[in-house]
């Protein structure tokens, strides 16, 4: 039995003016799966995890999540037709994401910024969030720092406000991009094993960009290089790095290794 993939890249194109970033690009995660992605810089990572979060449109082919197309919704008549807000807004809300650069509210505290959008877009109410919230703050072992503001934590807790704000919105889907290059490398450690935590959750479904090399090898299910916009190779994380077999992968791993 063969299950359908819960994120489905088809054929997809997608240009920033005369450049190509994605030059037909397939690409498929399964439910549960932990997918991480590395490649050069520029190869267009950030951009296929820009396009799962409808913050970018694509020039061609389709983007399927859980099976319905992202970018495009089913006219009666069964043609697709351009996604309409409310259609974009139901598939965004089966993702999340972790940015590199933390992205939290500034002028509000930690807890309101994991609160705010369960209870403006989710309609929880202010308890509801508040209880949730707490439980998530426990989770990434930062239940004490409820009522501080981002700037009064460090690199490292500041990011892991963000993975649970990002849990905040009961996403089956979490994506990371980058989520430790902005920190100083004694903080990298706690960053990523929250990360670690979260992929021993079956359901949950992952896809990482990183250069952590040791740490995508511990927590993937799969590895993927990315090159120019294309999966160049692919494998288990013993497949792709021990033992590559394109010569660009090979020198990649050399480089960062
Ligand atoms: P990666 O995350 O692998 O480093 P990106 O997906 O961010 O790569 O970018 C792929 C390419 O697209 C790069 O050459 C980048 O400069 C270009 N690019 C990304 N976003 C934009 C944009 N908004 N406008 C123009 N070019 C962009
Ligand atoms: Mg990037």
């Amino acid at each position: 039995m063969t299950e359908e993939p819960i994120i489905k890249f088809d054929k997809v194109v997608k240009r920033f003016g005369d450049l190509t970033v994605l030059n037909k690009l397939d690409f498929e995660v399964k439910k549960g799966e932990k997918v991480t992605i590395i490649g050069p810089s520029g190869s267009g990572k950030s951009t296929v995890l820009r396009i799962l979060m409808t913050l970018e449109g694509i020039d061609g082919g389709v983007v399927t999540v859980g099976g319905e197309p992202l970018w495009h919704e089913r006219a009666p008549d069964g043609s697709l037709v351009p996604a309409s807000e409310a259609h974009l807004h139901k598939m965004r809300s089966q993702l999340g994401m972790v940015f590199q650069q933390f992205n939290l509210f500034p002028h509000m505290t930690v807890l309101r910024n994991i609160t705010e959008a369960p209870v403006k877009v989710l309609g929880l109410s202010r308890k509801e969030a508040r209880e949730r919230g707490e439980e998530l703050l426990e989770l990434v072992g930062l239940a004490d720092q409820a009522q501080k503001y981002p700037h009064q934590l460090s690199g490292g807790q500041q990011q892991r406000v963000g993975i649970a704000r990002a849990l905040a919105m009961r996403p089956n889907i979490l994506l990371f991009d980058e989520p430790t290059s902005a920190l100083d490398p004694e903080l990298v450690g706690e960053v990523l094993n929250v990360i670690g935590k979260l992929a021993e959750e079956h359901d949950l479904t992952m896809l990482l960009v990183t250069h952590e090399m040791r740490f995508a090898r511990e927590i993937s299910d799969r590895v993927c290089f990315f090159d120019r916009g294309r999966i160049r190779e692919e494998g288990s994380p013993e497949e792709l790095f021990t033992d590559p077999t394109e010569d660009r992968t090979r020198e990649f791993l050399q480089a960062v290794l």
